[in-house]
């Protein structure tokens, strides 16, 4: 049915312990017309089926989607999503106060590659190969039919998510239904998603539960939100009482858009500013008691890796040098390459050159709609703390 990769001898592990990736030197033998993207069905050396996955002709050679020799037809996606959707619904993540969240995250729900975002009924489909983005007309039907009446628009937005191997180009647009930007609910507190024209998908999905942690923080404080994008942070800080609240960011659509935010949130204690963060930051000795610092990935490959420590540290030690003392910091790594644990000694380091009495309060991490499993620990790509500085 499906074209055949067989593996090498002793190169059935991997598969075997449910990772969902499979190395191209893992591969012994191809038959049948392979191309990036194809669907192909994967055997051990002895013969025996192990899984169905990906075609990829970069060093990950197939993206694992299924441990059963099953047709990958609209009644495999049905269950995927639906599965996806089952445990969002069963952890609550969708509530009277929350309207959006993450609907499919890649590994974690048992996909590489395809992200599906939800805004109040509007899914945003995200490809990062091009084998999911060729069965988008099969994950749309399985939308639809998982979904049902709560599925208002889908918008693909894979056009520079492809990765360098895919020869197909995509356009952004709309696979069902129209809609402008979109206004959801967090924690009761209201977002503009332009999710045609902003990053990413629109909204930061996967700070939900540390913005609600802010909260606990943020009261009576003068809180700088730097690399704010359309404002996360900055919303919630001014909601639980903040003194004042300042965001920053390089981009001034984001800017705007976060504007805007604190408008629908009836907010009177909020500014916000084009600036890059690190320039931002080096007139405001002692004018701050609570930064956050959330960063874009600094690097997304091990090869510039060590450049990304040195710019973690920087903009980490000019946080603590400048914030008032009994200050809180909260910041996120969202770096995959760079591990939590690298992630805390490059904190450690920040602390060291700050000369700043500096205590750990909480470590945070990625929320329950971007999910990690025990067989791919690579999916764990967040990572912040709390700190108290003296
Ligand atoms: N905390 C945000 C998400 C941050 S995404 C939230 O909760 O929604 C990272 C943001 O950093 C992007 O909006 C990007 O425009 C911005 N950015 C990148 N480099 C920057 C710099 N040097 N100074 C300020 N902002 C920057």
């Amino acid at each position: 049915m499906y074209s055949k990769i067989t593996l090498q001898k002793g190169k059935e592990i991997s598969v075997q312990r449910l990772h969902p990736w499979l190395f191209s030197g893992a591969i012994k033998l191809k038959e049948g017309f392979i191309t990036e993207g194809s669907i192909v069905e994967v055997f051990g050396s002895n013969g025996q089926y192990l899984c169905t996955g990906l075609y990829g002709s970069g060093s990950i050679a197939v993206r694992v989607i299924s441990y059963e020799q099953v047709k990958i037809d609209t009644a495999f996606w049905v269950n995927k999503i639906a599965k996806a959707w089952e445990y969002r619904q069963n952890l609550g993540i969708l509530n009277s106060h929350t309207n959006c969240c993450r609907l499919f995250f890649a590994e974690g729900d048992g996909v590489p590659g395809l992200v599906l975002d939800y805004y109040d009924g509007h899914v945003i489909f995200q490809a990062h190969n091009i084998g999911v983005y060729q069965l988008k007309a099969d994950i749309v039907v399985a939308l639809q039919h998982v979904l049902g009446t709560a599925l208002k628009s889908i918008f693909d937005k894979s056009a520079d998510t492809l990765g360098k191997h895919a020869k197909e180009k995509s356009v952004n647009g709309f696979l069902l239904g129209q809609s402008g930007s979109v206004a959801v609910t967090e924690n009761d507190v209201k977002f503009e998603v332009d999710f045609v024209n902003g990053q990413k998908t629109g909204f930061f999905l996967d700070q939900r539960v540390n913005r609600e942690i802010l909260m606990k923080y943020a009261k009576g404080r003068k809180v700088l939100n730097t690399f704010s994008y359309t404002g996360g942070f900055s919303i919630y800080a001014a909601k639980a009482g903040a003194m004042l609240v300042h965001s920053v960011d390089v981009s001034a659509s984001a800017i705007d858009i976060c504007n805007q935010n604190a408008e629908l949130n009836h907010l009177t204690n909020h500014q916000a500013f084009v600036a890059d963060t690190f320039d931002f930051l080096k007139d405001k000795q002692g004018q701050y008691d609570c930064i956050i610092l959330d960063p874009p990935a600094f690097t997304k490959s091990r090869d510039t890796r060590h450049q990304a420590i040195i710019g973690y540290k920087r903009l980490n030690a000019m946080a603590m040098k400048m914030i008032q003392p009994g200050g809180i910091l909260f910041t996120f790594s969202c770096s995959g390459v760079v591990d939590k644990f690298l992630f805390y000694n490059t904190i450690a380091a920040a602390a060291m050159e700050s000369g700043r009495d500096v205590k750990i309060l909480e470590y945070l991490n990625q929320p329950p709609d971007h999910p990690v499993t025990p067989y791919f620990p690579e999916g764990e790509y967040l990572k912040g703390m709390i700190l108290y500085i003296r």
